[in-house]
């Protein structure tokens, strides 16, 4: 079986590496971008199986991406999942309100992690 190719949104260099580590050692192929209109063109361009994205981002900040991306036909269909430190009560519905279809808080728990990627995977 091929291995899902998940676009991995994030600025934080440290997050990014941890979560690759995380992801490549569940089988899957990551893809990088560190800033919102990076994740944007790769998202266009790369059609990945799912994408992980922070929400504080440089550039298109997480809930203007997804908009985004949810309001265009070719990656409507993509799953996206939001990683972020927000967590403040509203912060989950305003990230669901944006087009993101499951929420991850930091910092990142390695069960948690898993789980929302292969539902958000088997969801598609
Ligand atoms: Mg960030």
């Amino acid at each position: 079986m091929k291995a899902c190719r998940i676009l991995l949104v994030e600025d934080n260099p440290d997050n990014f590496e941890l979560i690759r580590f995380l992801l490549e050692r569940e089988g899957y192929q990551v893809l990088e971008a560190r800033d919102g209109s990076q994740g944007l063109r790769m998202a266009r361009s790369e059609r990945p199986d799912l994408v992980l994205m922070d929400l504080s981002l440089p550039q298109v900040d997480g809930w203007s991406a997804a908009t985004q991306l949810k309001a265009d036909p070719q990656t409507a269909g993509i799953p996206l999942v939001a990683i972020t430190a927000h967590t403040l009560p509203g912060d989950r519905k305003r990230a669901l309100e944006s087009g993101f279809d499951g929420y991850i808080s930091k910092p990142i728990n390695v069960t948690s992690l898993n789980e929302t990627v292969k539902k958000a995977l088997e969801g598609k």
